[in-house]
């Protein structure tokens, strides 16, 4: 059977069923952000993620230097949206032969730039050859209080940690090929080739029933929680927030914004589910007992989950 037959998610239900997980150690396996242990009443956040050439980024449309960022942050992300702080990280690249030691060494910068601004280390990994570009992370985190993609509350709140919709805005925008960039045009694009993870919510997180970070759009990710969690997850359109930039945006090329921020993925926002209201973060919806993702405009109920956006 060809894999794209099973889609991302099906594969990776396929695969974790063949290796079953004995060790009493682990608190957390396959299934959320990140896999947890505890080692000796500490735990301790396992999670990778790779960046391939043609699959997550294309060579021409993002500087070395934001890609060894990107990398970084896309896997404190997954970090921070279980509650925890990095600590760790092993990277491994394959590489073209004729790839020059210049672009790996600014993609190197741009890691330590994030390394610097996340506050750990990357203590070892591997190097090997390749066809295209391949930087894969391993990162490890630790936290007090383990937040999952299934502790969500009926009577819940559910927020996000800032805005969704600019990274496909900006890499549609990239993909356009422009000669000539207006300079909010650049802008917008940024929040592509440089996502920054939400370490500054960490505490907001540590204190929430559920959480997920959002990488494959926001609508399919809460799909995940409220799947997780077998719970309803209502979203108030209104309290949707909608960037001035992405309005801009969706103005000029005649698109609708809430396509954007409900299924437009690489947002690596947070989005998660608390008891009590919370200062920090835009209030968009609420749990309630049932099942699916909804859009909630005036009294009409729309489904919206099943849009996500997948690597395969
Ligand atoms: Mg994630
Ligand atoms: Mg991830």
């Amino acid at each position: 059977m060809e894999i794209r037959k099973l889609g991302e998610f099906g594969l990776i239900d396929k695969l974790t069923s063949l290796l079953e997980i004995k060790d009493k150690d682990v608190v957390v396996g396959f299934g959320d952000d990140c896999a947890c242990v505890n080692i000796e009443g500490k735990l301790i956040l396992f999670s990778s993620d790779i960046q391939i050439e043609g699959v997550h980024f294309i060579k021409e449309k993002i500087s070395p230097k934001n890609l060894g960022w990107k990398l970084v942050s896309v896997n404190v992300s997954d970090i921070v949206a279980c509650g925890g702080i990095p600590r760790w990280g092993l990277i491994s690249i394959a590489v073209p032969e004729n790839i020059t030691f210049e672009y790996i060494q600014e993609v190197y910068t741009g890691i330590k730039e994030a390394l610097d601004f996340y506050n750990f280390s990357i203590i070892g990994g591997n190097t090997s050859k390749s066809e295209k570009i391949i930087f894969d992370l391993f990162i490890t985190g630790e936290t007090d209080r383990f937040i999952s993609r299934s502790g969500a509350k009926e009577g819940d709140f559910v927020y996000i940690s800032g805005y969704t919709g600019l990274s496909r805005a900006g890499l549609e925008l990239l993909l356009m090929d422009k000669n000539n960039y207006e300079s909010w045009e650049e802008e917008v694009i940024s929040f592509h080739t440089k996502p920054v993870a939400r370490i500054d919510f960490v505490d907001v997180i540590r204190n929430a029933n559920s959480c997920i970070d959002i990488s494959d759009g926001l609508a399919g990710d809460l799909g995940h929680i409220e799947k997780q969690s077998k719970v309803k997850i209502v979203l108030e359109k209104e309290k949707l927030p909608v960037h001035p930039l992405l309005e801009k945006y969706c103005k000029k090329y005649n698109k609708n914004p809430y396509d954007y921020i409900l299924y437009g993925g690489e947002d690596y926002q947070l989005a998660f589910t608390t008891s009590q209201k919370k200062e920090k973060g835009f209030l968009i919806g609420y749990v309630e007992k049932g099942e699916g993702v909804f859009l909630k405009e005036k009294t009409n109920l729309l489904r919206v989950e099943e849009k996500g956006f997948e690597h395969i």
